[in-house]
């Protein structure tokens, strides 16, 4: 059975008198400092100077300093900076920075399970990770609610690792919803194999291969989109509320028989096969080390296939669909996002 750990099992006055460095300020940064600040905690933001997010940071109140001096001030320094340059930033602007007896805390374990970062022994290593988007984080905790997490520990130097990443989580909102103790090999490899085989990877592979079938058989477009991505919105909604029973009792009973049985035949021996793979390819380290590698070589292949999906007729006409819906509040990828190829 999962140990979880809910709003008695942590004590916030574990952090009064520290002060808290995050590292960034991107999805998960602007949320952890929010929340963390909400729950009387002392924040400081770190961000290079050229940092676009310093702005927004400044205006919520937060002190922004520079990777160096917030490690420095901070007794608690959370890693909040995109993944594949944790390891730089780590090298050049925090190891040389950190105290004996100052936790290092991260959102994922990715750096720290492939040994990209390895800490000095006198550091506690924590990781707080919120199971859901940044944005999702703060709108939640602002409602009174939490997301789920998952708290682990890679390195227990004050044997209070434990106690100290729990106040966190709850600082975070994070134990009003349950918070599961993991390790950081777990987090890492359930947390790639979920994005690749079901939540990103799956289910953006099932929504276009659906829409071009329909598409290449004659069907409208637009039908198509209604069809294939519009409507997952509502069916995931009913399985978030009341799981995949709930969604079948919800839906048609012809919706629910023709259900079965395309899940039967998508979801094929050889499918569960290669998910195996990919399991495995994450499980060896192969997967991370052709990412990392991906990175070093100026991400070429990657942006392509970024800008290949931009360009998708799903996506192009999804675009001007989702405009004659301003109930969606429908959003956008950044002009500048799209211009700087990122
Ligand atoms: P984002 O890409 O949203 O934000 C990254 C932030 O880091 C930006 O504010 C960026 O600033 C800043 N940054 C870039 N370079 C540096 C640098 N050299 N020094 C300091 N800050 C820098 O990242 P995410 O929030 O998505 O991811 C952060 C961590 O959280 C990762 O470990 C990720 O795996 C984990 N995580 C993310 C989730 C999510 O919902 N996105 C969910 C759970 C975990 P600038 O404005 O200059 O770009
Ligand atoms: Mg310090």
């Amino acid at each position: 059975m999962a140990k979880i750990y809910y709003q008695h099992d942590a004590n916030l006055d574990r952090l009064e008198g520290k002060t808290i460095a995050i590292i960034g300020y991107g999805s998960q940064g602007h949320a952890h400092a929010l929340n963390l600040k909400d729950s009387q905690l002392d924040v400081v933001v770190g961000l290079p100077t050229t940092s676009l997010s310093r702005q927004k940071a400044m205006e919520s109140g937060f002190r922004v300093e520079n990777v160096r001096d917030a490690t420095a001030q901070a007794q608690i320094v959370m890693m909040l900076t995109p993944d594949t340059l944790q390891a730089e930033i780590y090298q050049r602007d925090i190891e040389a920075y950190l105290q004996p007896g100052d936790t290092l805390m991260f959102a994922h374990g990715f750096n720290i399970h492939f040994g990209q970062i390895t800490p000095p022994p006198g550091v506690d290593v924590s990781l707080v990770a919120p199971k859901a988007p940044g944005h999702r984080v703060r709108e939640v905790f602002q409602a009174g609610g939490g997301t789920p997490g998952l708290v682990a520990i890679a390195q227990d130097a004050s044997g209070q690792a434990l106690a100290n990443a729990l106040a966190y989580s709850k600082a975070l909102g994070c134990t009003r919803a349950g918070v599961i103790e993991t390790t950081f090999g777990e987090e890492t490899e359930t947390d790639l194999f979920g994005e690749q085989a079901v939540l990103c990877g799956g289910v953006t592979g099932l929504i276009q291969a659906g829409f071009e079938t329909l598409v290449e058989a004659g069907y409208q477009p637009e039908v198509a989109y209604f069809e294939c991505l519009h409507e997952l919105k509502l069916i995931v909604d009913l399985i978030y509320e009341g799981g995949l029973s709930y969604m079948w009792f919800s839906v048609s009973d012809t919706a629910e028989h023709g259900g079965y049985q395309g899940s039967d035949r998508l979801i094929t021996d050889q499918t569960r096969q290669e998910m195996r793979r990919i399991l495995e390819d994450i499980r060896s380290g192969s997967y991370a080390q052709g990412w990392i590698a991906e990175n070093r070589n100026g991400r070429k292949a990657f942006l392509n296939r970024r800008r290949e999906q931009r360009d998708l007729l799903l996506e192009r006409l999804g675009k001007g669909l989702r405009g004659q819906m301003p109930f969606l509040d429908s959003r956008q990828v950044p002009e500048e996002a799209v211009l700087a190829g990122v």
